[in-house]
């Protein structure tokens, strides 16, 4: 179908003039590999399939709103990420991203670490056997209790974000008898290009230690101070959602830079450093992310280069992927339950579920894409907005999107790329029960993390 047999009028002028418009594709009932996990196509009746099971038959076992996550797209990105950077490097996957048990031991059966920032992501990191020494313990307020615990467990590595957290480390690994590994997280005044609110390496901002005015200087100064801490290296994080290398290189060469400052003050070489996550993942179309080979390349160039001109020796590069692990691999499954055409404006389809699974929209503004996916439709496009279920104007699942003007109450659409951050941050906002996590692969589907029920509601609810 092309563009100009959609229906022209007030409705197409409308989208334009706000920019978010894009054309549908040139047919809504062909899937853009881009943005769906890798074993999502048709089947023979037009019903989307994923890991060989037909959405029809995964919606009637699980129900809906439900989160599909392809597992051997999950493996095969881990295998990906842990070839790329090869053995001189450590790739930890972002488990604030997505987290259960089943991932983890995922994680561990491709060989990758853990990043986690919270006593509940460590807990679940260790129930389900994560060593703790490829785990990295990160956040700006780790409590008390949480540093404990992670020192007691003997985690690999806590990335300190303050100078009080540099004498909170070291007090409490002292008073274990332990000398625990340390990275100092600094911030390199790099602005990512990305939503103001995922952008984390400029200088105001909660996270780090500024490399400017010598803070992070004074920050190592002190961690070499203290017997009880082993300092490993300087990690820097400058963003989420990145397509564009030129800020990791400006960050590779400020952290290189304080490394030459460290030798030249210490005499000591700091033997890694650690670049962050924030790579970036289709979520439409338009985006074009970059091939984990490409980015561990372009990484470990950068790294080599200040290095030689430093003469520092080369550090081991540690990256930390979360988004571009998990979110491609799963998509979320609604139920469309009501359609109401705007006349001049758009239509408003809305789903079983909204904000309370997918709260990016409303938190970034977020774009996704959309399909209709349990069965095809050769009817002309329509502009809808896919909107949640829940008592807020802005529960938007999808701003601006085209599915068949035949949609029906009743049919399947599926959001792809809602594996990183939807289920992590999903509510019981209006006591929504949060969705389960199902993994598919190779013709078998198992649930990963259950559908809350409301006696799990009541439960919590003790007055
Ligand atoms: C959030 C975060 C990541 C992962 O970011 P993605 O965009 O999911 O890759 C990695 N490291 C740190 C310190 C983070 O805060």
């Amino acid at each position: 179908m092309s563009r100009s047999a959609h229906p022209a009028g007030p409705r197409h002028a409308d989208v334009m003039t706000e920019g978010h418009y894009s054309a549908p594709a040139a047919d809504l009932n062909v899937l853009d590999e881009k943005v769906w996990a890798r074993t999502v196509t048709r089947d023979a009746d037009g019903a989307l399939t994923v890991g060989g099971i037909a959405v029809a038959r995964l919606a009637e076992e699980f129900g809906t709103p439900a989160y599909f996550l392809d597992e051997s797209d999950f493996r095969a990105r881990c295998r990906a990420w842990a070839d790329a950077f090869g053995p001189d490097a450590d790739v930890f996957y972002a488990g604030k991203a997505f987290l259960s048990r089943a991932v983890v031991r995922w994680l561990q059966e491709e060989g990758l670490n853990l990043d986690v920032c919270s006593g509940g992501e460590l807990t679940t990191a260790l129930d389900a056997g994560m060593p703790a020494e490829r785990i990295a313990f990160h956040g700006n307020n780790k409590t008390v209790a949480e540093i404990e615990r992670a020192v007691e467990v003997g985690v690999g590595r806590i990335v300190l974000d303050s100078f009080q957290e540099i004498v909170r480390v070291a007090h409490i690994a002292r008073s274990h008898g332990v000398r625990q590994r340390v990275q100092i997280r600094v911030t390199v005044g790099v602005e990512a290009h990305t939503h103001e609110f995922i952008a984390t390496a400029h200088e105001d901002q909660k996270f780090g230690i500024a490399l400017a005015d010598g803070q992070a200087a004074e920050a190592v100064r002190r961690t070499l101070a203290l017997d009880s801490l082993e300092l490993i290296g300087i990690h820097s994080h400058i963003g989420s959602q990145i397509f564009d290398m030129a800020g990791f290189e400006v960050s590779a060469r400020r952290v290189v830079q304080l490394l030459a400052e460290v030798r030249d003050e210490h005499g000591v070489e700091l033997p890694e450093i650690d670049l962050g996550g924030g790579l970036g993942i289709a979520y439409t179309s338009e985006d074009d992310p970059r091939e984990p080979h490409d980015i561990a390349k372009a990484l470990s160039d950068i790294v080599t280069r200040e290095c030689e001109s430093a003469k520092l020796r080369t550090p081991r590069i540690s990256v930390e992927p979360g988004r571009a692990i998990v979110g491609p691999t799963a998509f979320t499954l609604y139920e469309v339950g009501t359609i109401k055409p705007l006349e001049g404006l758009r239509t408003y389809v809305s789903v079983d579920g909204g904000m309370s699974d997918n709260i990016r929209t409303a938190l970034y503004d977020a774009e996704y894409s959309v399909a209709l996916v349990s069965r095809t439709s050769e009817a002309e496009p329509m502009l809808v907005r896919v909107v949640g279920k829940h008592c807020e104007s802005g529960d938007i699942v999808v701003k601006d999107a085209f599915l068949p003007a035949d949609l029906a109450p009743g049919d399947l659409i599926a959001v792809p790329a809602t594996g990183a951050y939807c289920r992590s941050m999903a509510s019981n906002y209006n006591h929504a029960l949060r969705p389960p996590v199902v993994a598919v692969r190779d013709g078998e589907a198992r649930v990963i993390v259950r559908r809350e029920t409301e006696e799990d509601l009541l439960r919590l609810d003790v007055g």
